[in-house]
């Protein structure tokens, strides 16, 4: 581990208390020490979720201009570590992370944009896919990805055409 636990405790400037101290609980819950990188980079992964960690690095240093890449990954794999994130990695995408944990949901990815959003459950409970032949394992989840164009590139494609064919 890096030593990211040295950081100041305070939570930055511009906050709301409120929204702070919410999270700090969260992390806290999580049996985790609370510092103002993890809280950056909790606060930025609920304003977005599905983000790679250059993207929350981005956000996280903004606001905590002291803060490496390698100090975000460091809370990100704390964050792992203690159940508080959910990592996926579509093909061809970076790592991938968000809050919603343990509900076994999917990811719906744009071919086009990447755009990654969630899709419940196929049938409620893990495993949602129950394999023909599971060789004797004890399935405990399904990763399920489903590909395909969303609204915004089915529309840009669409005007496309009628350009290239006036
Ligand atoms: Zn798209
Ligand atoms: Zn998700």
């Amino acid at each position: 581990m890096t030593t990211i636990d040295s950081s100041s405790d305070h939570a930055g400037p511009g906050l709301a208390a409120a929204d702070s101290e919410s999270l700090a609980g969260i992390i806290r819950s999580a049996g985790l020490k609370v510092t103002a990188p993890r809280l950056a980079v909790l606060r930025a992964l609920t304003a977005a979720p599905h983000s790679n960690a250059d993207a929350l690095f981005g956000v996280v240093h903004a606001g905590l201009p002291g803060t490496s890449l390698q100090a975000v990954y460091g809370v990100l794999a704390s964050f792992g570590s203690a159940g508080l994130v959910r990592k996926i990695e579509p093909a061809g995408s970076p790592a991938l992370f968000e809050r919603r944990v343990g509900d076994n949901h999917h990811h719906i990815v744009c071919t086009r944009c990447h755009a990654v959003h969630d899709v419940d459950c196929a049938v409620g409970h893990a495993p949602c896919l129950e394999p023909a032949d599971a060789l004797g394992f004890d399935v405990r989840a399904a990763e399920v990805t489903y590909w395909g164009l969303c609204v915004q590139c089915q529309l840009e494609t669409a005007s496309q055409l009628e350009t290239s064919h006036p």
